[in-house]
């Protein structure tokens, strides 16, 4: 009889083990990290990409592109704003390939920032610098990579960058307040993998940085859910991260449902407000996006 109770009780905990998965988030999200390149304009043209946005309750993006044109037909396009998406543009310094591993050291660059900062886009200004990439950490220390870091934080400027760990001191300490008050959103969080230890120490170190949490390895474990080390880091530091697509291929764009369903289903295992805050407010609030 009392291993019978046992059994039962066993089978009905297994039972509620079943029915306690979470439903998917279902919140709006914020695409923290998305392009719209030059080689996506033509497969994907806008009213493609806005049906995407719409479809998976995508509200608002922050949009760069090479050149800088996609990113402003999204932002003053009135399909864009009849799709219900709210555009935070950015300034890419890409023109073409040549310029991902010359940047940092090209005053031309520095100049096309510039100009592009002062027309801003038919919606409004700017209001970013990024992605930008270094391939070598210590590029951060280049002379167009210093001016670029010190311009961002003294027109309150976010820079999206793709990184390593090494690179975040170092691209900090080029600004003014040493990186106290730089609006850094780390782009992936380290795609090369740096241990969550480490990240944890530099979001605590730059009271500002924020991950974006796209191709982030060890994010994710068994179906989809968050690995136990990054559900704890993403606990204790809720407004410290956003959500991105990254198309910068385009299969992305083509996976872009897949993508965002995948961010649905680890959000939807969180405390409801914490997911709230890394699909939606910590991106809108960093914009200032209603
Ligand atoms: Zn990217």
């Amino acid at each position: 009889m009392r291993g019978t109770t046992i059994i039962a009780g066993l089978a009905a905990a297994v039972a509620l083990c079943g029915a306690a998965r979470a439903a998917d988030y279902s919140g709006p999200l914020f695409d923290g990290h998305l392009h719209y390149n030059e080689e996506a304009q033509s497969p994907h043209p806008l009213a493609d990409v806005l049906a995407r946005m719409q479809r998976n309750g995508v509200k608002a993006i922050a949009a760069n592109s090479r050149p800088n044109d996609g990113t402003k037909a999204l932002a003053a396009s009135p399909q864009t704003k009849q799709a219900g998406v709210t555009v935070v543009p950015f300034v890419r310094l890409y023109r073409n390939r040549a310029d991902y591993d010359n940047w940092f050291r090209d005053d031309t660059i520095y100049e096309m920032v510039q100009a592009e900062l002062a027309r801003g886009t038919d919606a409004g200004p700017f209001k970013g610098i990024g992605e930008f990439h270094l391939y070598d950490s210590a590029n951060a220390n280049g002379p167009v990579a210093k001016k670029l870091m010190a311009l961002a934080e003294e027109r309150g400027l976010v820079v999206l960058a793709h990184v390593d760990d090494v690179a975040i001191d170092l691209l900090m300490a080029n600004t003014p307040s040493k990186g106290q008050r730089t609006r850094l959103v780390w782009a992936h969080t380290g795609i090369g993998g740096a241990p969550v230890t480490r990240v944890e120490q530099l979001l605590a170190k730059y009271p500002q940085l924020m991950g974006e949490l796209s191709y982030r390895p060890g994010l994710t474990c068994d179906n989809g859910q968050l690995c136990p080390e990054w559900r704890a880091l993403l606990l204790k530091y809720p407004g410290r991260f956003m959500i991105g697509s990254d198309t910068w291929v385009n299969q992305r764009w083509q996976y872009y449902d897949e993508l965002m369903k995948g961010y649905r289903t680890w959000l939807g295992e969180l405390p409801p407000d914490v997911a709230r805050k890394i699909g939606w407010d910590n991106a809108a609030s960093l914009y200032g996006v209603k």
